[in-house]
Order: structure tokens, then C-alpha cells, then sequence
């Protein structure tokens, strides 16, 4: 109260003082840090081809509501970069007050800058794209710092030493990978151990047509004492009511088409679609949220990373929160339907 009543001169936007009230918050692994059950990605829409206003309504409806992580990568955008410099913009607007309230996190570890030093897992890559980010975003440093995917062509020792020595730079607090096999995170988390900075997080795809998880990795990290965030929770938007009635003019996979296309969406996939949200309809959610809460009924998945295009979705998303329970039978029911 006293800090929102000493900044409240000093910029523009005064969060919601019951941001606190709904939210729940997660242990993230074996570490000290808790995270939102819900947290808020900038992979599309913050990008310089984005709207600037609908991208800060975002982040605001975000932190209003108790979503105190926002997660980026170097190469978010388009054009890469772009989406950390806007987060910059906001940021420095309306957030700098509450740096200490917030969990922002970063990655390297795709293509990010020409020539053979901005892409992969080399530690002239990783500590470069770090330095890069904190500049577009105005920060002294990031909370998580992660390894983007896996690289075979470069020693894992390599890697994970870049990481450790990130943090010990105090360019980050924590540490994580993302998109790595098991075996592969049980080998990192053992160098990273070694070290000393152990890993916080994993970052993986997860979403209820989405389930390679299920096969090790969420087994491993439980065991590493690991964190999990699932991204892509919605499956780009699959998972929601969007798409039953044909393709919205705004959809991500007519305006975007990128990472999801029109013909991933076919026939088939919306006979499941459109079964599910019968049973979210059954359970007074949208299919969102029931999509959200699903993921969140296993208590090691410590975050569920969503992404939204305008606030209105996030504000529907967010409700997921408030019903995580499912019956035996209606998860029968769901398995039945994503088998079929
Ligand atoms: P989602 O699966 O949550 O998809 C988000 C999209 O779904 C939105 O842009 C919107 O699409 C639609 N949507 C969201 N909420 C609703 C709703 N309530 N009702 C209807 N439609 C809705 O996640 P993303 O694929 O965006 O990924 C989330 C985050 O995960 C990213 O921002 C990034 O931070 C992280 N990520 C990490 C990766 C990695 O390699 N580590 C890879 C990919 C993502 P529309 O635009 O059509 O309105």
C-alpha cells in the first residue's frame, strides 16, 4: 500500500490493489521461487507490427490480476528483438516501480543475428544475446535466463557453464531450459548442480493434444527437483471455442500462419475440439479455461504460460483459476475424446 502510495506521483498507472487477492502461487521445483499459476507470454502480439496500446492492456489486465510473470526470448517479435523492446517501452512507463513484484524472463538458443555466433548454445551466443536483451528491455537483469532448445554440436558443459556464469555476472537470478528431452535435462541439471547454480525450470510444449511430457520428462523433473511451465497451453488457440464456426480475420493462423496454419486445423482436430467444449460448457468453463485447468490439476506444472491477443482473453483465461477440480469420469471422458 505505502509503495503504490509513493509511486502514484510518479507514473501513470496504479495496479489494482486486490491484485493479490485471486491468484494463486506455485513452488517453483525445490527452489524459493513462487510463481503465478497462470503466467503471460510475448511470443506474438508485441511485436513492432503489433498494436503498442492493446500490448500495455495486456501486461496491465496481467498484473492487475495477480500475473506477476511475463516470459520473452531474444528473438520474439517480428522482427526479433522487437517484442523485448516494447516490453523496454512499457516497462519503463509503468512497471519500473514494481521490478521487485515481477518474474521477467528471457532465452537464447534459436536463430537470432547473422553469421555463426547468433544461434544454438555456444557461450560467445548465449552471453551476448543476454547483454542484448537487458539493453532492449532497460533492465539490470532478468529473473530466468533460459537455454532456448537443446544443441547437440555444442558440449553441454559449454552451455550450462554459460548459464552458471550468467548468473554468477548477476545478469540473472535463475536459471532454465527449454524443449529439452528428458535425458537431455537430467544431464543438465546434473552439470548445473556441479556448479553450483542449480536449474530452476523447464520450459516445455504441453497442452491436453500435446503430451510428450507425460512420457519421462515431468517424471524427472519431479525427481531434479525441477519447475515446469507449460507454453502453448491453448495450443495456439486450438484449444478455445475460435475456430468452430471457421476462421476469425484475426485468428493467429489467418493473420500470423507462421507456427500455426489453417490446415492444422482440419476436420478432425474440431471433431475434438468441439467435444471438448461440450464437456467446459458441462463444467460452466470456456474451453480456455478448461484447457488451463487441466494442466493445472497435476501440482508439478508450477506455471501455465498462456499468450493472448487482446486483454478480454486473458481476463476469460485468468478464470481458469477458479475451477481445477475434475472427476474421475470427466477425465475419462476427455482421454476418450483426444483418443479418438
Ligand atoms: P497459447 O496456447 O495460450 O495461445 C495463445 C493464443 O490463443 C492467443 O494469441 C489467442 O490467439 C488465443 N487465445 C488465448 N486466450 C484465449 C481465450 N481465452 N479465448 C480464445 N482464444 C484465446 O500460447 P502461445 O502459443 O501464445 O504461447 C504462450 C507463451 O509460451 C509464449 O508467449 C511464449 O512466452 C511461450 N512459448 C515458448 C516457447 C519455447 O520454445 N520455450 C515456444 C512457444 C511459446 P489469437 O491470436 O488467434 O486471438
Amino acid at each position: 500500500m505505502s509503495t503504490d502510495f509513493n509511486i502514484s506521483n510518479q507514473i501513470n498507472y496504479i495496479p489494482n490493489e486486490a491484485r493479490y487477492t485471486n491468484m494463486k502461487y506455485r513452488r517453483t521445483g525445490k527452489s524459493g521461487l513462487l510463481l503465478p499459476e497462470i503466467s503471460i507470454g510475448l511470443w506474438h502480439n508485441f511485436g513492432f507490427e503489433n498494436n503498442f496500446e492493446n500490448a500495455t492492456d495486456i501486461l496491465k489486465t496481467a498484473f492487475d490480476h495477480g500475473i506477476t510473470h511475463f516470459d520473452l526470448a531474444n528473438n520474439y517479435g517480428p522482427p526479433y528483438g522487437s517484442a523485448e523492446s516494447t516490453f523496454g517501452s512499457i516497462f519503463k512507463h509503468d512497471f519500473k516501480p514494481f521490478r521487485d513484484e515481477l518474474i521477467i524472463s528471457t532465452k537464447a538458443g534459436w536463430d537470432m543475428w547473422p553469421g555463426p555466433y547468433g544461434n544454438f548454445g555456444s557461450r560467445k551466443y548465449l552471453i551476448a544475446s543476454l547483454d542484448q536483451s537487458l539493453q532492449r528491455m532497460g533492465l539490470e537483469y532478468v529473473d530466468i535466463f533460459y537455454h532456448h532448445r537443446p544443441d547437440n554440436e555444442t558440449p553441454l558443459e559449454e552451455t550450462m557453464g554459460a548459464l552458471d556464469h550468467i548468473v554468477r555476472q548477476g545478469k540473472a537470478l535463475y536459471v532454465g531450459i527449454s524443449q529439452y528431452s528428458a535425458e537431455e535435462t537430467i544431464k543438465a541439471t546434473k552439470i548445473l548442480k556441479s556448479l553450483g547454480t542449480p536449474c530452476l525450470i523447464h520450459q516445455p510444449r504441453y497442452n491436453m493434444m500435446d503430451r510428450w511430457v507425460e512420457n519421462g520428462l515431468l517424471d524427472t523433473l519431479e525427481n531434479e527437483g525441477v519447475g515446469a511451465i507449460a507454453f502453448s497451453p491453448l495450443k495456439q488457440g486450438v484449444l478455445t471455442n475460435k475456430y468452430l464456426n471457421g476462421f476469425p480475420k484475426d485468428s493467429r493462423a489467418v493473420k500470423d500462419g507462421r507456427y500455426l496454419k489453417t490446415d492444422q486445423i482440419n476436420e478432425e482436430v474440431l471433431f475434438k475440439v468441439k467435444k471438448l467444449n461440450d464437456i467446459a460448457s458441462s463444467r460452466d468453463q470456456s474451453l480456455a479455461q478448461m484447457a488451463i485447468a487441466w494442466l493445472l490439476k497435476d501440482e508439478r506444472i508450477s506455471s501455465v504460460l498462456v499468450g493472448a491477443s487482446s486483454s478480454g482473453q486473458l481476463l476469460d483465461s485468468i478464470k481458469a483459476i477458479n475451477n481445477k477440480e475434475f472427476s474421475k469420469e470427466t477425465l475419462s471422458k476427455i482421454e476418450q475424446i483426444l483418443k479418438t
